[in-house]
């Protein structure tokens, strides 16, 4: 794997965590308090190029590839977590419309995607679960189109996405069933439930998503009918190693957050940063960053060889979302009480990381996925 970084990766990079400083952070805490979808800040980004990082110039994008993303994901999220998981969304939406969509696909919705006058979500999971076996939303042939009838959970960015990638069984029991759909939720028959209040990720607004007899197009197919296992493994390894770089960004926030609460504060006339059990906090919370950011950066470089990538973003994912948790808990026990307090960045960091545990599929849901490719080999 090459570590050197080409010079559009570096200054998108640098862009990000110019804004990621000066225009994100401060409006974080209002954003989390607020539960409030940072839709300035969305444009800003997307005026600036930043949605669909990965997509090629033509289509709207910034023509660069997955590592530029995760870097940018990574330094936006250090500033407000919730817009980069919005960010992240988009972007995955983004990059399933290029690899599986057809022309007029691409032509409809990647132009604006990328420049943000349209949003994106991405709806998989269901009441039985958040895997490609637990889908029970069903799309009946209904003349040339079908019509999509179940319900979603958790979809992040429902309730404010003008279209949604829909994975929904085209021939139940039939071993190739899953298909992909982009769905307009503008179409008569689908609503959103109200958004969620969730512990963390709090401005990337999420809700369930009911589909009643929406009539689909043929042209609605994303991939072929049956193929959206293939969708799904594609966009998961994208999401994965998105929540592996977002998962870096918060804990690169609350490790600055504790260093430089650390370097402040006296007990009994001293800095606590001059007490050891400090210290080897700090060294283990570096080192997991680092560690972190490597195996984000090599899951990233995968895709863009184009080398199979489940294992290394099910790694990143893992690896990156463990630290984020364990590093923001001791940013928490750094800051002793005022860690526990709204008034310090490190409460807010330590609730987004949990949920980084979580969503894109839990950490031990990454561990079979690891190991089931170990087994394979
Ligand atoms: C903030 C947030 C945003 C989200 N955004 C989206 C989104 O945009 N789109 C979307 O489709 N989904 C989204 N999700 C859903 C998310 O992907 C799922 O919540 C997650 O994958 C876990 O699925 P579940 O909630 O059904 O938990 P369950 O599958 O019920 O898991 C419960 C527990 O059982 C464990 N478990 C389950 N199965 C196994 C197994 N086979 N072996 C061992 N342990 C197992 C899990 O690890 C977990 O600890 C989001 C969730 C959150 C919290």
């Amino acid at each position: 794997m090459d570590l050197d970084l080409t010079d559009a990766q570096r200054a998108l990079r640098d862009q990000a965590r110019e804004v990621s400083l000066r225009e994100l952070s401060p409006q974080a805490a209002e954003i989390d308090s607020q539960q409030r979808f940072p839709r300035q800040a969305v444009e800003r980004l997307a005026k600036l190029g930043m949605l669909g990082v990965a997509v090629p110039k033509e289509w709207g994008g910034a023509g660069l590839d997955a590592v530029a993303a995760a870097l940018m994901i990574e330094e936006l999220a250090s500033g407000c977590a919730s817009t980069a998981a919005v960010v992240s969304v988009q972007g995955l939406v983004c990059e399933s419309i290029l690899r599986f969509g057809t022309e007029a696909q691409k032509r409809a919705w990647l132009p604006p995607l990328t420049s943000g006058a349209k949003l994106g979500c991405f709806a998989l999971t269901e009441a039985g679960g958040s895997g490609p076996g637990c889908v029970d939303t069903l799309a009946r042939r209904d003349g040339e189109g079908v019509l999509l009838r179940g319900s979603k959970s958790f979809v992040t960015c429902a309730p404010v996405a003008e279209v949604a990638l829909v994975f929904a069984l085209t021939a139940p029991g039939a071993k190739d069933s899953l298909s992909a759909f982009l769905v307009s939720t503008a179409s008569a028959g689908v609503s959103c439930g109200p958004a969620h209040g969730k512990l963390g990720l709090r401005g990337a607004v999420s809700s369930a998503m009911t589909f009643d007899d929406v009539h689909l197009p043929s042209a609605a197919l994303l991939g072929t009918e049956g193929g959206g296992r293939a969708v799904l493994r594609f966009a998961l390894d994208g999401a994965r190693v998105g929540a592996a770089a977002l998962s870096v960004g918060i804990a690169c926030a609350a490790f600055a957050a504790a260093t430089r609460y650390a370097l402040g504060r006296r007990t009994n006339g001293e800095l606590i940063a001059n007490h050891q059990a400090i210290q080897f906090k700090l060294a283990d919370m570096s080192t997991q960053v680092d560690a972190a950011r490597l195996l984000t950066w090599r899951a990233a470089a995968a895709r863009d060889r184009g080398a199979s990538v489940s294992a290394f973003a099910s790694m990143a994912k893992l690896v990156a979302s463990e630290a984020a948790s364990h590093v923001a808990g001791n940013a928490v026990q750094v800051l002793g009480g005022n860690g526990c307090l709204a008034d310090y960045p490190v409460e807010r960091h330590f609730r987004d990381a949990k949920v980084t545990e979580i969503y894109e599929g839990t950490s031990d849901v990454q561990r079979l996925g690891i190991a089931s490719a170990l087994l394979k080999e």
